[in-house]
């Protein structure tokens, strides 16, 4: 560790304490484990339990053998498995928290502390009405970045009605069999008495409503009205160009919030390395979207896991979100893009059953087993490599005979003896569960074959997501992004920026037309082009 990580290490932990120090009552916790079985999550749990223990006086841990007969009388059944408070809860965790999970635990220990689900308005009035049991299983793994907010989500939902309420926290390579058993072979999934009730995460309303309703819903509509706001600029997208846009903007002067639906940091999240964004030679996606997010938020408030539902246009613009309404002199739209499918047969009934979008996220889940990755640009380069240095058996799959990748992920690749197949399209995935074998055709020789495999990962490339522009008639290019001149749209203060917008795609473009975009915006409204 530098001295620079040292110092960032130290902020964190004091930071950590803080969150902490408001917890004023006792959080037992129970720690089952069987010696022999998963010790290396075992002693992983211990670690994670006696660092945050250096931290608060608060955590009581009791550590038992799973033959223990309370073990019997709380059905644990799995080595290891944490059991949060159980005079209070239903909340356990099988495996331990590594990696992204460590947030996951650090929000288990501050809800179950103070005894609050800190749910919004609109969440309590939907988990009001549930009245009979639920029990929530959520598969995580340690790289998945979608998996703390799902896995909050629930931990909301099992504090709120403990009386109805149960929760699981399954971590999948702890626990493959239990992920084999459910099929769930992407993260985060979410099951709740058993029927698969979310795939990838939620914002907080919509995993209420999927538990209430017993299937995932995918619109939610606010019930009451919600609390307005005013600002001079509403950022709609927590990625690069929302993030610098939003420091730029309110260092201009501008009342700024950035809203995201989904995961901040867009995906740059979701990107195992990266190894061209200027100052940092190498930097996991996830760890340049936190430095990111920390340095926005010393700057602008960001309200995550809010989706925008709807904007009307005038003086002022409205902006209406799942839990508040903006009344806004501007908006950035900076929603970037969306993954592409490869609309074969089985790709869609097998999708989080071997059919991948996040090789980060589900990658962990094959090691030792032979997986293929489609596509021919940066990120299947990417993604293969990672894969591969993960300890995965994969294959490049490309319908040309030369990769759009740059020359130093083909060299890369190459180096490491990754095989790629080259004029050949994926035409079918089958397996009756899960993932089994591909149908590959050969676009020269004319030839169809079938490969096993136990995943494919598609990373064709991605779409501009924007369909809340369209709603609102924004004009579009040719191509679907949005059209813009210097980062104007067609409609007198909406803008856009970053992959929405076109361009290079790259989280350096995005960044710096963000930046220029907020500067644009912040001129516009001293002297509006519009009067
Ligand atoms: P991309 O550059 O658009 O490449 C998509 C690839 O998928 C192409 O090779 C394309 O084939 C193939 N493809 C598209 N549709 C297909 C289909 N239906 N069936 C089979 N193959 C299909 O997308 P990307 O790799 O996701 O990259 C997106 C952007 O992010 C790019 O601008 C890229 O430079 C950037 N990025 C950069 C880095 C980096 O700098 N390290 C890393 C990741 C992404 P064809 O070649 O035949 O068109």
């Amino acid at each position: 560790m530098d001295q620079q990580e040292e110092i960032q290490a130290l902020e964190a932990q004091k930071e950590i304490e803080r969150i902490l120090d408001a917890i004023k009552t006792e959080i037992p916790i129970y720690l089952y484990a069987q010696p022999g079985q998963n010790d290396v999550f075992t002693d992983v749990a211990k670690q994670a339990i006696r660092f945050f223990r250096q931290l608060t006086d608060k955590i009581v841990l009791r550590e038992f053998d799973l033959n223990h007969e309370s073990a019997k009388k709380l059905n644990v059944e799995y080595s290891p498995t944490l059991v949060f408070d159980p005079d209070r809860y239903n909340i356990r965790w099988l495996g331990a928290p590594l990696g992204e999970e460590g947030r996951i635990f650090l929000e288990a220990l501050v809800l179950i502390g103070l005894q609050k689900s800190n749910l919004g308005e609109q969440s309590l009035q939907v988990i009001k009405r549930i009245d009979t049991p639920r029990n929530i299983k959520v598969f995580i793994s340690a790289s998945c970045p979608y998996c703390p907010q799902q896995a909050l989500n629930a931990l909301k939902a099992a504090v709120e009605k403990p009386e109805l309420i149960s929760l699981e926290i399954i971590d999948i390579q702890a626990n493959p069999q239990l992920a084999d058993q459910y099929s769930a072979h992407s993260v985060p999934q979410t099951f709740s008495n058993e029927i698969l009730i979310a795939q990838g995460a939620q914002t907080e309303e919509l995993f209420m409503l999927s538990l209430d309703r017993m299937e995932q819903q995918t619109v939610f509509i606010p019930e009451n009205d919600a609390e307005e706001v005013e600002t001079d600029l509403v950022i709609i997208g927590g990625g690069p160009a929302g993030l610098t846009a939003g420091i730029y903007a309110e260092r201009s002067g501008l009342k700024t919030v950035v809203v995201e639906k989904g995961v901040l940091g867009g995906q740059v999240a979701t990107t195992p390395i990266v190894e061209n964004y200027p100052g940092l030679k190498q930097v996991g996606g996830k760890t340049l979207v936190d430095i990111m997010v920390t340095h926005a938020l010393e700057y602008v408030q960001i309200f995550p896991g809010e989706e925008v539902i709807g904007i009307t246009p005038g003086s002022p613009i409205i902006v209406q979100t799942t839990r508040r309404k903006f009344l806004t002199k501007t908006i950035l739209i900076a929603t970037g893009a969306t993954h592409r499918n490869l609309g074969i047969p089985g790709e869609k009934r097998l999708s989080g059953h071997g059919v991948s979008y996040c090789s980060t996220c589900d990658g962990p889940l094959f090691k030792g087993r032979k997986v293929i990755v489609v596509g021919g640009g940066n990120s299947a380069a990417t993604e293969a490599l990672h894969l591969h240095h993960i300890g995965i058996d994969v294959t490049l799959i490309h319908r040309r005979d030369k990769l759009r990748a740059q020359d130093f992920l083909v060299t890369n690749l190459v180096q490491n003896n990754i095989p790629i197949l080259f004029d050949s399209e994926v035409k079918e995935i089958r397996g009756k569960h899960r993932v089994e074998e591909v149908l590959i055709y050969n676009n020269k020789t004319k030839n169809l074959s079938t490969l096993s495999v136990s995943a494919v990962f598609i990373a064709i490339g991605y779409d501009p997501a924007v369909a809340i522009a369209t709603q609102i008639g924004i004009e579009l290019t040719e191509e679907g992004f949005i059209k813009h001149d210097n980062y104007r749209t067609n409609v007198p203060g909406i803008y856009t920026a970053g992959d929405v917008s076109g361009g290079y795609k790259q989280i350096v473009t995005a960044a710096g037309h963000g930046a220029e975009a907020a500067i644009t915006i912040f001129e516009d409204l001293i002297n509006p082009y519009w009067t």
